[in-house]
């Protein structure tokens, strides 16, 4: 594989209702877009959009990575994916945004050169073949109850069986009435999983999940700040309901140290902070090795990581918890069609490579500055 030019263009995505989180409420998604072309006319595409609540780097760091990056491998002789990927992590380590854009475009290349999906070439990896589809879950919009509840109802028609609420933003009444109506729209047999967001002291998230019990809860992701892995153990022990590490397990190091310290049940793998599929694989192998669940979100990311994740999700052995890759539908305009989603499952596309192409009039109208053009 040779690179021959690379594009990166900034993009802005604006979500149709603004998401509240514990760290920020997001209301935009800012990144890049990278395009590298190989010299044999293959275009492989990635995306970075950063964000700081993971410990990503900020966008100065992030456009700078992927710029350098880009420049270094347009410079190289041909190699192997393996060799370039090796490169990268190696370049840009404190970079992960970017280094994952440049790892799903080089993965988006090679699978493209071979006539294969993503998912095809990850699943080889392991001598084994990737699934078509999906369960993914759905991400509940709105603050007030009934806005919850609204919104879960409408998705339970669609079909999903998995729903997830961002939770510890207000008080914790506030939660429990959140997570209660939540429960009642969707039934006794749909699971519902909670998203603290690093939210609580240790104090306050085992005050929540004994009161958040009661909503029979599927999991709940990061109750206590990301580096304090002994009170996440300790929630685990304590078995209210299932303890899944994200925040704590956005870097391959962090990933590994929740694993070591036996502090989740369930490891929740972001391509897109880990530095890419190639990262986020090895990680699901070692939790794989203990025993640990995972399942694969984006970062709010446009279809590009969406899809990069999705493949990456669908070359993984299951059965395992729903992925969070409904996303698409949360913004007003994306760079290109999000994967088809279907009775809550996500169909993976079965065009070689990532399966997309963003078209050139919707990364027009999202763009927030003048594309880079590096050539070799
Ligand atoms: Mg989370």
């Amino acid at each position: 594989m040779r690179i021959a030019r690379a594009r990166i263009t900034p993009f802005a995505l604006r979500l149709r209702a603004p998401i509240p989180t514990a760290h920020e409420t997001l209301s935009l998604r800012r990144g890049w877009l990278l395009a590298l072309e190989s010299a044999d006319g293959h275009l492989g595409w990635g995306d970075a959009s950063p964000l700081l609540g993971f410990g990503m780097e900020d966008e100065k760091i992030c456009s700078d990575a992927l710029a350098s990056g880009a420049r270094v491998l347009l410079g190289r002789e041909p190699c192997e994916l393996d060799a370039l990927l090796d490169d990268v992590e190696a370049m840009l380590p404190e970079a992960p945004g970017a280094r994952a854009a440049i790892d799903f475009a080089l993965h988006d290349l090679r699978a493209r050169e071979e006539d294969r999906t993503v998912a095809s070439l990850l699943a080889a990896r392991r001598g084994d073949e990737p699934r078509p589809s999906l369960e993914v879950s759905f991400l509940c919009t709105g603050r007030a109850p009934g806005e919850v509840a609204a919104s879960a109802r409408q998705a339970l028609a669609l079909g999903y069986a998995t729903f997830k609420l961002k939770i510890g933003i207000d008080s914790l009444g506030a939660d429990l009435a959140r997570a209660h109506a939540l429960r009642e729209a969707i039934g006794s047999a749909a699971r519902l999983r909670l998203d603290a967001n690093a939210a609580w002291s240790p104090t306050q998230a085992e005050v929540a999940l004994r009161e958040l019990a009661a909503v029979d809860a599927e999991l709940i992701e990061q109750p206590v700040a990301a580096d304090d892995l002994a009170s996440l153990a300790r929630l685990r022990a304590a078995r209210r309901m299932p303890v899944a590490a994200d925040e704590s397990a956005s870097s391959e190091r962090g990933a590994l140290s929740v694993l070591e310290a036996d502090a989740a049940d369930v490891i929740v793998l972001k391509p897109g902070a880990l530095g890419g599929l190639r990262a986020a694989a090895r990680v699901a192998v070692c939790a794989s090795a203990k025993g640990c669940g995972v399942f694969v979100t984006s970062l709010l990311d446009s279809a590009v990581g969406v899809h990069a994740a999705a493949h990456l999700a669908a070359s993984l052995p299951g059965p395992r918890p729903a992925d969070g890759l409904a996303t698409g539908e949360l913004f007003e305009r994306d760079l290109a069609p999000g994967p088809r989603i279907a009775d809550g499952r996500l169909w993976l596309p079965d065009a070689p490579g990532l399966g997309l192409e963003p078209s050139p009039d919707a990364v027009k109208a999202c763009r927030c500055g003048e594309p880079l053009e590096i050539v070799a």
